[in-house]
C-alpha cells in the first residue's frame, strides 16, 4: 500500500458546504500513482469508494458515507506545451486558468474563480460567463472500472450542461488536456480580474455553499424564480437561500446537511407549486 489510509474522519471540514458526515475510509493521494493504487486496493477489497475533487458541489449526508472518500485534490500539477496545458485532475480550476494565461493562452479565463479541481470539472463541465470545460477539452486520462487506464478525446465526453460521460460510466480522472489559443497576457488577465470582480459583486463568497444549488431550468434562470417566489433568506436550522443571490443555499451556521437537503426540497417544491417550473438540484447528494 503506498498511499496513507485514515478511518472515521470527518468529511465536513473538507467540503466547502462545511457540513456532512464522517468517512469510513479516508485518503489523500498526492500523486496519479497513489490514487491508483488507492483505487485497486478500494476495488480488491470489494470496498464501497468514491473519487472527489475540492468537494465544492458535492454533500456528504450526516450519516457519512461507508465506503473510502479518496480526495484527489492533492494531486497538483500542470504544464503547457504548443497552446496545450495538460493538468492532474486535482490541480484547481482557477489555477488551471492562471498557468494559462501565464503562458499568453486564452480560452481558460471562465475557469478563474471556479473552486472545483479539473476532476469535479470535467466531471461536471463546469462553466460559468459564457464558457464551459467541453469547450477547451482536448483529451484525458482515465482509469476504467478494470484499472486499465484509458485515454477518451472530446467526442466521446458527451459533454452536456453540466453533465458528462462521467455521470453515467465510472472512470476516474487522472490528467486532462485542454486545448488553448494565443492571446495577449494583459487581456487574458483583465478577463480573470473582470469575471473574478463579478463572482464578487454577486455570489455570497463569505458564507460556505456549493455554488448554484439548482440547474439552470430551461427558458429561465434559478435564482430569479426562487426570487420571484419570495424565498430569499427563507432557512431550514443553519441553511439559508442566500439574500445576495437567490440561485446559493449557504451555511449560515453549523447547517447540517440534512438541513441543506431539506431546504433544496423546499425550495423547489415551492417553486414548483408557485411556477409549474421543477428546479433539479445541481448539488451532488452523496449516500
Ligand atoms: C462559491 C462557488 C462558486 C461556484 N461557481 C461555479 C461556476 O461558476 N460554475 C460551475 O460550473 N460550478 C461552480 N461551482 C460548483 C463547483 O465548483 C464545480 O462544479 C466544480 O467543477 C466541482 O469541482 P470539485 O473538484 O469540487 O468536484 P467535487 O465537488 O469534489 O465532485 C463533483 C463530482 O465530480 C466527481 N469527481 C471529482 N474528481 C473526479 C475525478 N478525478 N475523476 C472522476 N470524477 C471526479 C465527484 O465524484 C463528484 O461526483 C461553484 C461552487 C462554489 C462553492
Amino acid at each position: 500500500m503506498n498511499f496513507s489510509l485514515e478511518e472515521n474522519i470527518s468529511l465536513a471540514p473538507y467540503c466547502s458546504m462545511k457540513a456532512g458526515g464522517k468517512a469510513k475510509y479516508f485518503c489523500l493521494p498526492k500523486t496519479a500513482e497513489e490514487l491508483i493504487s488507492a483505487l485497486r486496493y478500494f476495488r480488491e477489497h470489494g470496498e464501497k469508494h468514491i473519487v472527489v475533487g475540492n468537494c465544492s458541489n458535492l454533500l456528504f449526508t450526516d450519516e457519512g458515507y461507508d465506503g473510502a472518500v479518496i480526495i484527489a485534490a492533492g494531486i497538483r500539477g500542470s504544464k503547457s506545451e504548443d497552446g496545450n496545458i495538460t493538468a492532474y485532475c486535482g490541480e484547481t480550476l482557477s489555477s488551471l486558468a492562471r498557468v494559462a494565461c501565464e503562458n499568453s493562452l486564452t480560452g481558460l479565463e471562465f475557469c478563474y474563480g471556479i473552486p472545483g479541481t479539473v476532476g469535479g470539472g470535467v466531471y461536471m463541465n463546469a462553466g460559468a460567463y459564457g464558457g464551459e470545460i467541453s469547450q477547451a477539452f482536448r483529451c484525458g486520462k482515465f482509469l476504467d472500472e478494470n484499472n486499465e487506464i484509458l485515454t477518451l478525446n472530446n467526442e466521446e465526453m458527451d459533454f452536456g450542461y453540466r453533465k458528462s460521460v462521467l455521470n453515467r460510466k465510472n472512470l476516474v480522472l487522472l490528467s486532462a488536456e485542454f486545448a488553448c489559443q494565443k492571446g495577449e497576457k494583459a487581456a487574458i488577465r483583465a478577463r480573470m480580474d473582470e469575471l473574478m470582480a463579478k463572482r464578487k459583486a454577486s455570489q455570497p463568497l463569505e458564507y460556505p455553499s456549493c455554488g448554484s444549488a439548482f440547474k439552470r431550468p430551461e427558458g429561465h434562470y434559478a435564482g430569479a424564480l426562487i426570487e420571484q417566489c419570495g424565498l430569499k433568506g427563507l432557512t431550514v436550522g443553519g441553511a439559508q437561500v442566500s439574500v445576495k443571490h437567490a440561485g446559493f443555499i449557504i451555511n449560515v451556521g453549523n447547517a447540517t446537511a440534512t438541513d441543506v437537503i431539506a431546504l433544496l426540497k423546499l425550495v423547489s417544491d415551492t417553486v414548483f407549486e408557485k411556477t409549474g417550473v421543477r428546479l433539479e438540484p445541481e448539488i451532488r447528494v452523496i449516500v
